[in-house]
């Protein structure tokens, strides 16, 4: 299959699986519940697939060294994106989470404040590194895990992302970076 051809079939399952759920965690907030789309194979393998392929070149080799995935639902999507191209993966983890040395970023969520780590020694000098994340809201986790990447020599290469909430600016903390999204809600 194209990579254009992944994208639509994992677009398409998307708009068929994700169930809005009002009012959570907190009124006000409309949450994206993706659980039903990693509960079908065959939705869960093209959203995968369309997900690496931001890590991959137009000849399908892998150009990424690592994939980072956010707590939580990061871990879920990219550690399967990282078997699929090849490569490592690495986990960017909330406040005391990682046993070992860190560094360390804090950030504004749509709801509330946190701080996400990264073990100093996750990335060598240089790697590239694909982010992958489930929503794309204020851009806050992604402008600081593209930090963290920055703060262990890592060069961020792609963000690839299941939804971005249009009415925020989470492209902004993208910038420059390559940017692929299944669907824009
Ligand atoms: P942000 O840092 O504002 O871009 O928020 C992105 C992070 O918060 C992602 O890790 C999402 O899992 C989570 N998130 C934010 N808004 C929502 C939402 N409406 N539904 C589900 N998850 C969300």
């Amino acid at each position: 299959m194209s990579a254009d051809a992944t994208v639509a079939a994992a677009a398409e399952a998307m708009g068929r699986l994700v169930i809005d759920v009002p009012d959570f965690p907190e009124p006000g907030i409309l949450f994206k519940d993706i659980s039903p789309v990693l509960a079908d194979h065959d939705a869960f393998t093209a959203i995968v697939e369309a997900l690496a392929s931001a890590g991959r070149d137009d000849s399908g080799a892998t150009v990424v060294d690592k994939v980072v995935g956010m707590e939580s639902r990061g871990f879920i999507l990219g550690a399967p994106v990282a078997l699929a191209l090849g490569v490592g993966f690495v986990p960017v983890r909330k406040e005391g989470k990682l046993p070992r040395e860190t560094y360390a970023v804090s950030y504004d969520l749509e709801y509330g404040q946190a701080t996400l780590e990264i073990h100093t020694d996750a990335i060598e000098a240089g790697e590239r590194v694909l982010l992958v994340d489930d929503v794309l809201a204020t851009g806050g986790t992604v402008a600081a895990t593209r930090r963290l990447v920055e703060r262990c020599g890592g060069v961020n290469h792609a963000v690839s992302v299941l939804m971005e909430l249009g009415a925020l600016p989470g492209r902004d903390a993208v910038g420059e970076l390559p940017l692929t999204v299944l669907a824009t809600v």
